[in-house]
């Protein structure tokens, strides 16, 4: 039978919480669908730090490496806010990524319309766009820190301690990520928007360039450009017409996790982030640790299931099972299942913890 290697990542908070229903759910499809799996837990945020004193040890690295695919909870919680900013458990994340050189994440922002209740938004049909998020490069990892100035400025006061973060990127970079945007969009709804600040910033303006110049290979997209400030805007404003975005890494941080929000709950929205083809991708929820409900069973597990979803589709291009677990969430919402943070105002609704979600789910594979 064929066995796919995955090394999971629990991480902290609720990490743990909701890769252990994702593991359960990849093996009941894997069984349905004829495959296994052979899963390698490791450490990795602030649980490495108290074991090891590094939130990534070139270990657990080494294991991902090696692995067909990476399934993450989530690092991080107020235990380590006071550690020395070169070892926060996040510095992991920006190490796997780097490390395992994934340069693009994509995040679906899907509303289910059974729980269109749940979201802040009024009279809202359909919500389904994909951010593609450029990822290794940008301000997150550009030049960056601090200098001493004796300039001055009009007030005479002198300008003293200055910290810089530099946004960057190269003709390589733009071009990679923009035509994986092409691509989406061409298997999508064929509309791509790329965000940027190109008003302001040199680095958006080459973004622009390369973009319309790649767009005569994409005949069949539509490629538009916003401004990211109206961006923001316009995903409250009229969210349903957007198909695929791409931008940088940081407009693509912030905007993601608007347009998460307005699908309804931070717990139902997965993440995968994609290297060379042939290399291990990393698939992980959205949200964070969230150390305010862990270990209380209040953890919503489907941001998490549906990261594993995209997991079998895109890295073990398993589609047949993939489509079997997405299938069984809609079936579980339909069927009425909420966990907390998607109760929203829907009634005829039965409230379930992490586990009765869980459960429901396998139920329905
Ligand atoms: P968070 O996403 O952990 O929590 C925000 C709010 O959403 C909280 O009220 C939480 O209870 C709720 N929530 C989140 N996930 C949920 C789920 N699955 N089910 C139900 N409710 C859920 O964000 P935060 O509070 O800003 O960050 C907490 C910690 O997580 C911080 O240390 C932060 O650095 C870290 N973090 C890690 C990642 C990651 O590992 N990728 C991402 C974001 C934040």
């Amino acid at each position: 039978m064929k066995t796919y290697k995955v090394a999971v990542i629990g991480g902290d908070g609720i990490g743990p919480e909701v890769t252990a229903s994702a593991v359960k759910v990849l093996k009941k499809a894997g069984d349905k669908c004829g495959f296994a799996f052979e899963f390698t837990e490791c450490d990795a945020g602030g649980c490495s730090i108290d074991k090891y004193g590094v939130p990534l040890t070139e270990q657990t690295l080494d294991i991902c490496k090696s692995s067909d695919a990476v399934l993450l909870g989530a690092v991080g919680g107020p235990k380590w806010d006071g550690v020395d900013a070169s070892i926060r458990p996040e510095r992991a994340l920006l190490g796997l990524r780097s490390g395992l050189g994934l340069y693009s994440n994509l995040r679906p922002a899907l509303m289910f319309k059974e729980l269109a209740a749940a979201s802040p938004l009024k009279n809202v049909e359909s919500i389904d766009i994909l951010i593609v998020r450029e990822l290794t490069g940008g301000i997150y990892f550009g030049k960056h820190g601090r200098a001493e100035l004796s300039e001055t400025l009009s007030d005479g006061s002198v300008k003293g301690l200055t910290a810089y973060d530099t946004e960057e990127y190269s003709t390589a970079e733009i071009t990679r990520i923009l035509k994986e945007g092409f691509r989406y969009a061409q298997g999508r709804n064929k509309k791509l928007t790329l965000v940027d600040k190109a008003n302001v910033l040199e680095s958006s303006r080459l973004w622009r360039e390369i973009a319309s110049e790649l767009a005569p290979s994409y005949p069949d997209v539509t490629l538009d450009y916003l401004y990211v400030d109206n961006c923001s805007m316009q995903l409250i404003n009229r969210p349903s017409t957007f198909d695929v975005i791409v931008t940088s890494n940081m407009f693509g941080d912030i905007l993601s996790d608007e347009a998460g929000m307005i699908t309804g709950s931070i717990g139902m929205l997965p993440s995968a982030s994609l290297g060379s083809p042939g290399t291990p991708g990393m698939y992980e929820p959205v949200h964070g640790s969230a150390p305010d409900i862990a270990g209380t069973g209040k953890a919503n597990p489907l941001a998490t299931i549906l990261s594993a979803s995209m997991l079998l589709r895109w890295s073990l291009g398993e589609s047949e099972a993939s489509d079997l677990i997405e299938k069984a969430v809609r079936d579980t919402l339909a069927d009425g299942y909420r966990t907390v943070d998607i109760k929203g105002g829907s009634s005829d609704i039965t409230i379930v913890d992490t586990e009765g979600m869980t459960a429901a789910v396998l139920n329905r594979i």
